[in-house]
């Protein structure tokens, strides 16, 4: 599988955090009040909004990051990589009042990780309305998760609807949600833990993700997607409706297994997935080869230490893709 050659790159608009990763390798989680030695510690430009704009950068599209820094070192290294990844940094916000986002990272011996965020300039972020209308005019999608505040996430479903621009929702990390977001929302990518949160049950098999894909669904989402770690993906296509509007024909839900490899540090697996998948689904694959394209994308992360410099180019995709 090759992606559509267009004349044009997609154009991705993503609203999100930007953190500083301190990431601790450490042999295993440490319990209530033990003191171990760590193996090391590295700084590593992180952030769900960052990851994502990167990921997506990656896989070829044109890139714009709407978020808020602080004004210290960590800041100039985040900007530093964007432009690196030749994304449109410019309207990134910068504050005073508080410090750039931080998030400390514990992966152990197993590849697990337990994060803990501290948002800082995250919480700050405020994107004028006539600029967030600007950008997304004429974007194919806006990539939106939950380390903002809400009320600029909401602002962006909105103003999406208004301008014709595709929505992707990453409700992470989770918190209760209006139930007037769902059908404002085209793409829905939560994780098994997020699925569950959503549903009110435990979210562990495909079956389960189906089922909870449909449920979510019901709500108004269109197109829903459950990433299951190293189990792979469940893709749950939207609901065609007739055109008389009496009936609809419910979308197939397919499970991709995802290839066997030695994981690492699945730190930005998820961010590495909806990137890879929105920009394919720009690009206009159908849902389930996109979801293919993004397991393989996300697959190659777990493979590498950290978040963003985890991340893979679409070549490095396509030559996995043979
Ligand atoms: P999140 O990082 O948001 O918790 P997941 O852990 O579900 O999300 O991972 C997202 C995607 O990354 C999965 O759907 C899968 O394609 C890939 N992935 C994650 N862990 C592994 C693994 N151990 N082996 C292969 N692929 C993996």
């Amino acid at each position: 599988m090759s992606a559509p050659i267009l004349s044009q790159a997609p154009r991705i608009v993503v609203l999100g955090s930007l953190n500083m990763d301190l990431v601790l390798r450490v042999p295993h989680m440490p319990r209530a009040g033990e003191t171990m030695l760590g193996h090391s510690l590295t700084q590593v430009p992180g952030g769900k909004g960052g990851n994502q704009a990167v990921s997506c950068a990656r896989q070829g599209a044109a890139v714009t990051l709407l978020s808020c820094v602080g004004e210290d070192a960590y800041a100039e290294q985040l900007l530093a990589g964007l432009v690196a990844d030749h994304i449109h940094a410019q309207h990134v916000q910068r504050t005073a009042l508080a410090g750039t986002g931080v998030a400390v990272i514990s992966v152990d011996d197993a590849a697990q990780n337990q994060i803990v965020v501290v948002p800082g300039a995250n919480e700050l972020l405020r994107v004028p309305q006539a600029l967030l209308q600007a950008q997304l005019q004429g974007a194919d999608y806006v990539v939106l998760q939950l380390e903002t505040p809400l009320a600029e996430v909401e602002q962006a479903l909105r103003l999406a609807r208004q301008t014709g621009c595709k929505t992707a929702l990453n409700p992470s990390p989770m918190q209760a949600l209006p139930e007037h977001w769902w059908p404002m929302v085209d793409l829905l990518v939560v994780n098994e833990s997020e699925a569950a949160q959503l549903c009110g049950r435990p979210v562990d098999t495909p079956q389960a993700a189906a089922a909870a894909a449909r449920q979510l669904q019901g709500r108004g989402v269109a197109q829903v997607v459950v990433t299951l770690g190293a189990l792979g993906a469940v893709a749950c296509d939207a609901t065609i409706a007739n055109d008389d509007g009496t009936e609809a024909i419910p979308g197939v839900a397919h499970w991709h297994e995802a290839a066997q490899v030695q994981a690492v540090d699945t730190t930005a697996a998820g961010d590495t997935f909806l990137g890879a998948l929105t920009v394919q689904l720009a690009r206009g694959l159908g849902l389930n080869d996109a979801t293919q394209w993004a397991m393989r994308a996300a697959s190659i992360c777990v493979t590498r230490a950290g978040a963003q410099p985890s991340i893979p180019y679409f070549a490095e995709v396509e030559t996995l893709t043979g």
